[in-house]
């Protein structure tokens, strides 16, 4: 069986699953991530689906077969038994995020948040915080670099969550030359977290604002 990994937004998924079976019959079509793992939607048109990480699900899916009409949910507890990305697959002329003119590749090394912002779904990642150790995300980080990315896109709820793991991670970014962006709350932001981000090649923070209005934040 060969899997075929995508990631969506879409408003009419089934149209988007008719496609697939168009361009690839007789395969099976399944359906994961954040919108898929919040709603109890049924599985159809997919023949299955996957709540939560996906990488124990597809593994199971692989060494079982796909049961058809399932819910998959195999949660991930330890990040670091994972294997590294296989970023010799990834062609990077098809990827057009940039940071200040150089290719950004999505690379994630917590998972979880312990907050409760009514408009966030964690549905896939939960509450527990999971992370990769530091020497793991340098293998990786080698890695990317040897396969043409100088730039890094963290898709973390929150990179700046944890201060000491934080530190660990600019220290070690601070031995290459990446540049990267990534994501936070605005009331973990310090002026020290700051520069030692920036001195570590931090060239934007992505902060998720609810509402301007004090109104619907209270409401
Ligand atoms: S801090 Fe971010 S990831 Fe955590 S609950 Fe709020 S919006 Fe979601």
């Amino acid at each position: 069986m060969r899997l075929r990994l995508l990631r969506l937004n879409t408003c009419s998924p089934k149209r988007f699953c008719d496609r697939i079976r168009v361009e690839h019959p007789g395969k099976p079509v399944i359906v994961g991530g954040v919108h898929v793992s919040s709603c109890a939607e049924p599985v159809e048109p997919f023949d299955a689906k996957i709540q939560g990480p996906g990488e124990l699900a597809l593994m199971q899916i692989l060494r079982e077969g796909v049961i058809q009409g399932y819910t998959y949910n195999v949660p991930v507890d330890d990040l670091n038994s994972l294997p590294l990305p296989a970023y010799e697959l990834i062609e990077p002329s098809r990827y057009h995020h940039t940071i200040e003119g150089q290719k950004a590749i999505g690379v994630m090394v917590t998972r979880g948040c312990p907050y409760s912002c009514v408009f966030c779904s964690k549905s896939t990642h939960g509450r527990k915080v999971l992370r990769i150790d530091i020497k793991r995300i340098e293998d990786l980080l080698v890695k990317v670099y040897f396969y043409g990315w100088t730039a890094l896109n963290f898709h973390d709820d929150n990179l700046m969550l944890d201060k000491n793991y934080l530190k660990e991670l600019c220290e070690m970014l601070s031995k290459y030359r990446f540049i990267w962006r990534c994501w936070a709350r605005t009331d973990h932001v310090t002026l020290d977290a700051l520069k030692m981000m920036k001195a570590a090649g931090c060239r934007e923070i992505g902060f998720g604002i609810e509402s301007g209005s004090q109104l619907i934040l209270t409401a």
